[in-house]
């Protein structure tokens, strides 16, 4: 259990050309504010602050004008188009320091947000990161549930640790926010990279409903851009991958040939077309192993320029000015 006062939420909500649907979710939000508000789980100095990701359509004017009538409303407006991943770091890094704990979620009210009362919750008992995980994927189409789960599995296969059926929806504390600032990387994937910084974490579950309006801005193109992010920005797995299959191919010629050889040498008849195709595969083998020795020290400059912090502190007996 933690606090004595009531903690200041900020609710961060990245948007993209969502004319259609803002109007429906901007009064669905700030309710939910008042109610968690009015029944004092969190402080009246609680905001909704919504991401406009350089939109093409009418969403900043939306924002900015309810931001100017509502006072639990705020907006952020990125330059241009930065994609969600980057609209939602944005958010999230410059609310830290205003409050308590953040709640990331998608602007379509796709996501229950009823769950926000368990995440508090959870939070309130010492947790510092709180997952919002589908329960169910029934309202996805069979495209979407297929995609998404050899994404999942694709990226649990190269050790990127995810949390499995959970977005961008998640409750953050602002003390694991101050420490996630220090990882300074430009290709990010935070729902893997969130698990990085450690911390207490839980997750609670949610039935995900469909768009209340306008379509999705994740695409196959997308998504696929999205998974291959999501598993270069956190391992380097698929280098090692090249090198095992030079390796393998190079053992597999070298005994074809060998094998081959003893044949010969006893006497035997040997096919010369399987001989000279294993010397070339041999080769190929050797060009394979090359680029993925190449490709281990690409791997490792790529890791090094990061510059990610080795190692967070949780918690320390020292006194600041010991
Ligand atoms: N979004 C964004 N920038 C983009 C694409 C999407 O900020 O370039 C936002 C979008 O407005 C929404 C969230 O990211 O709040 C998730 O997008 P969407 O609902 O289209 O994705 P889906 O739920 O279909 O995966
Ligand atoms: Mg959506």
């Amino acid at each position: 259990m933690r606090f004595m006062k009531l903690p200041c939420l900020y609710i961060v909500i990245p948007c993209y050309n969502e004319q259609i649907v803002l109007p429906q979710t901007i009064p669905m939000f700030v309710n939910k504010l008042n109610e968690l508000i009015s029944s004092e789980t969190i402080s009246g100095s609680s905001r909704v602050v919504f991401v406009n990701d350089g939109s093409k359509d009418d969403t900043w004017a939306i924002i900015s004008r309810c931001a100017e009538q509502e006072i639990l409303v705020e907006g952020i407006c990125l330059s241009r188009n930065r994609g969600h991943q980057n609209a939602l770091l944005c958010g999230l890094m410059t609310v830290k320091d205003k409050c308590d704990v953040t709640i990331s979620i998608d602007c379509d009210g796709q996501d229950d947000i009823n769950a926000m009362n368990d995440m508090l919750e959870a939070y309130r008992k010492g947790a510092d990161v709180v997952y919002g995980v589908r329960s169910s994927r029934k309202t996805d189409t069979f495209f979407k549930r297929f995609t998404a789960q050899t994404f999942y599995r694709l990226l649990k296969g190269m050790g990127a640790e995810v949390v499995y059926n959970h977005a961008d929806y998640r409750l953050i504390s602002s003390r694991v926010l101050n420490d996630f600032a220090d990882f300074k990387e430009v290709n990010i994937f935070l729902r893997g990279m969130i698990t990085l910084v450690g911390f207490n974490s839980t997750s609670v579950y949610y039935e995900r409903h469909e768009r209340l309006a306008g379509k999705s801005h994740y695409p196959f193109k997308k998504m696929l851009a999205l998974a291959i992010d999501g598993i270069t920005s956190l391992s380097i797995k698929p280098i090692r991958l090249i090198t095992s299959l030079g390796a393998f191919l190079l053992i597999f010629n070298l005994s074809v040939l060998l094998i081959g050889s003893i044949v010969f040498l006893c006497g035997n008849p040997v096919s010369s077309w399987l001989m000279t195709l294993s010397a070339s595969a041999l080769l190929c083998a050797l060009q394979i192993i090359a680029v993925g020795v190449v490709g281990e020290y690409v791997g490792k400059v790529y890791l090094e320029t990061k510059a990610r912090p080795r190692y967070i502190i949780s918690e320390s007996t020292f006194k600041n000015n010991d």
